[in-house]
């Protein structure tokens, strides 16, 4: 069980079972790769065997998000959202690397739904057909993250980092 304070005064838990505050990050490179090496690779053992150096924190109260170092559980970054402007709307981001965002709950309600039906999802299936809100691009030197709605493309929101 961990916790974490948010600078709003927000108190995090990843405690409850259906109710958690840690996500999971998947970048679209590292998902390609992955399938590339191995295009039978079950989705939950590529979920379950993954060693991410960092937890992914949310406060669904200021709508901050927090990179938390797992070796010494401190905040190593955060992120908070800021006003889109037309000046943002018209950065282009697509060389930027693309991530998505899960939160635990999901991937076990998926997992759950699989096994319900007897069924074992593999990466590519999940990669393609897993309904995903949003997808997420970050600036190469990890300033900013901007938010666009998979179904329209369209740009939803940015964050920037915070000093
Ligand atoms: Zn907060």
């Amino acid at each position: 069980m961990a916790r974490l304070k948010c600078t709003c005064g927000n108190s995090l838990s990843n405690s409850t079972d259906y109710e958690t505050d840690v996500y999971y990050i998947f970048s679209k490179k590292e998902i390609l790769e992955t399938i590339q090496k191995n295009p039978q690779l079950l989705y939950w053992d590529f979920y379950t065997d993954r060693e991410s150096p960092c937890d992914y924190w949310f406060c669904s109260r200021c709508k901050r998000m927090m990179i938390c170092s797992k070796e010494n559980n401190r905040v190593e970054r955060v992120y908070k959202p800021i006003r889109l402007t037309d000046e943002k709307m018209t950065i282009d981001t697509s060389t930027w690397l693309e991530f998505y965002s899960f939160t635990d709950n999901e991937l076990l309600a998926l997992t759950d739904k699989n096994y319900e039906q007897g069924y074992e999802m593999t990466l590519q299936e999940f990669y393609e057909k897993y309904p995903r809100k949003y997808f997420y691009r970050i600036s190469p030197e990890e300033k900013r993250i901007f938010a666009y709605e998979t179904a329209s493309k369209k740009l939803s929101f940015i964050y920037e980092q915070e000093e």
